[in-house]
């Protein structure tokens, strides 16, 4: 047992140390964390496991200080992605344009016309702020525009195909990352799955023969996230739709990522166009806002006019409808668009995919000596080509020609595992938490996206002594 007390709240609320914690977060937050400290300090205290000095007000006021800024931190932070992936899921795919940020600016600091058709003075529907954008850049009749793709999806079938047969290949039975898969969304959209064919060949007559009286629709889905080659046959978009408007059946085709444009004249990997799916006869296309087309989290809707009327007087509609900022968002990413010239200057999303390898890897070889130095005799660092994706499902067997830091551990094997994966936590736990991968002995990151040098460069000294 100790004689030492602690001070009581009411003196240490009183304290000057305290002063600036209450101005800062309030009163009541900062009563509850020093109530809390006491809490927890009251035990070591009786049983005299800590000092006088441990417990004076400045030293209590500089501990719930951390407490506060901790519990305070916003849960939203800002990181690195240093992957390799570009269009990564997790870290929030597509990066805005100036244009989208002014846009969703003004629509989040003053009322907008967002159902208000300022012609008229009359109520306005939503997806007219974007139609008409939407069918000059992909030549569709008609659109609609949801929260995401897999709401779009969910969409379509429902309003297409409810009650009724949905006609699919087994090859695109697939389950893209974050539990979506085509047979669950097809059972909660109420369609009866049909599959035809095998997991690698699927022929026309493989759909003709179960084409009847309860059919549908027919689905086609880009395989996105995985790729089969080898002794595959699929039947192509223009040969499936001519088949299913021999029988009056609409043919939904899911591109997943999409793109309005051809990459290839960027030197990016042939990736369908949503022209060219409804120019093959596909009667609805669906795609997402934020994969290639680099928006906003969003699902497009696009093709024959009278299908889009009926996929809008679903009441599902009014439950996965974009907000104002969504819809401000894309209209300036879609506006881009009209100039393709300057498109991969202006797109964020492009301008990274086509960043040149040599651009890269010259930043990796200046940068490595500053990394080497803070690391320290440790780690070798080293400025090396390497192979990054697209991400996001477009293109999942494509790599893109990158360059990396590469670091790895100067010791026996036997630590290096522990000491690497010690590396990649200290830079996760970084102001600016740096995201890199661990592949082949070594912590890859992978420049490609580092184009706020200075920030990556400002917090490297915090990094000092606890790389260890
Ligand atoms: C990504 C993807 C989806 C889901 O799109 P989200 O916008 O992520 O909801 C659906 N289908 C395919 C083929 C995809 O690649």
């Amino acid at each position: 047992m100790s004689n030492l007390r602690l001070p009581s709240i009411d003196s240490l609320l009183r304290h000057p140390a305290c002063r600036p914690l209450a101005e800062r977060y309030g009163r009541e937050a900062l009563l509850a964390s020093l109530r809390q400290l006491l809490d927890d300090l009251r035990g070591p205290v009786q049983l005299g496991e800590l000092d006088a000095f441990e417990i004076t007000p400045e030293v209590l006021a500089g501990r719930v200080g951390e407490r506060l800024i901790a519990q305070h931190r916003s849960h939203v932070r800002r990181v690195f992605n240093l992957t390799g992936t570009v269009l990564h899921t997790n870290l929030g795919r597509a990066l805005l344009p100036k244009e989208a940020i002014d846009a969703v600016h003004m629509a989040a600091r003053y009322p907008i016309n967002l159902e208000f058709d300022l012609h008229s003075g009359k109520r306005g529907d939503r997806d007219d702020l974007i139609e008409g954008l939407i069918r000059e850049l992909t030549g569709a009749e008609a659109v609609t525009v949801v929260n995401n793709n897999a709401a779009a999806v969910l969409l379509t079938l429902n309003s297409l195909g409810a009650r009724k047969e949905g006609i699919i290949s087994r090859g695109e039975l697939i389950e893209i990352g974050g539990a979506f898969r085509i047979p669950d969304i097809m059972a909660r959209a109420g369609v009866k799955l049909v599959e035809v064919g095998t997991t690698n060949r699927t022929h026309a007559r493989d759909y003709e023969a179960v084409i009847g009286l309860r059919s549908g629709l027919i689905m086609r889905v880009h395989a996105s996230n995985y790729a089969i080659s080898g002794f595959t046959t699929s039947v192509p978009t223009a040969e499936l739709a001519e088949l299913a408007h021999k029988h009056a059946l609409p043919l939904l085709e899911d591109l997943g990522s999409g793109s309005l444009l051809d990459l290839t004249r960027w030197g990016l990997p042939a990736e369908p166009t949503v022209r060219q799916a409804l120019l093959d006869g596909a009667d609805i296309v669906t795609f997402s806002g934020d994969k290639l087309l680099g928006g906003p989290q969003a699902g497009l809707i696009v093709g024959r006019k009278d299908l889009i009327a009926k996929i809008k007087k679903n009441p599902l509609k009014r439950a996965l409808r974009v907000d104002k900022l969504t819809l401000a968002a894309l209209e300036a990413v879609l506006g881009l668009y009209r100039d393709p010239d300057r498109l991969a200057e202006r797109l964020p999303s492009l301008r990274l995919l086509t960043r040149p390898q040599a651009d890269i890897l010259a930043q990796a070889e200046r940068l490595q000596p500053v990394l080497a130095r803070v690391l320290g005799e440790g780690w070798s660092v080293s400025a090396v080509p390497a192979l990054g994706m697209i991400g996001s499902g477009s293109q999942p067997v494509a790599r893109l020609p990158s360059a990396a830091l590469c670091l790895r551990p100067v010791v026996s094997k036997r630590l290096r595992g522990r000491s690497l994966h010690g590396l990649e936590a200290a830079f996760r736990a970084l102001p600016i938490p740096v995201l890199g991968r661990i592949d082949d002995d070594g912590l890859w990151l992978d420049l490609r996206q580092l184009d706020d040098e200075a920030a990556w460069l400002a917090q490297l000294d915090q990094f000092k002594g606890r790389a260890g």
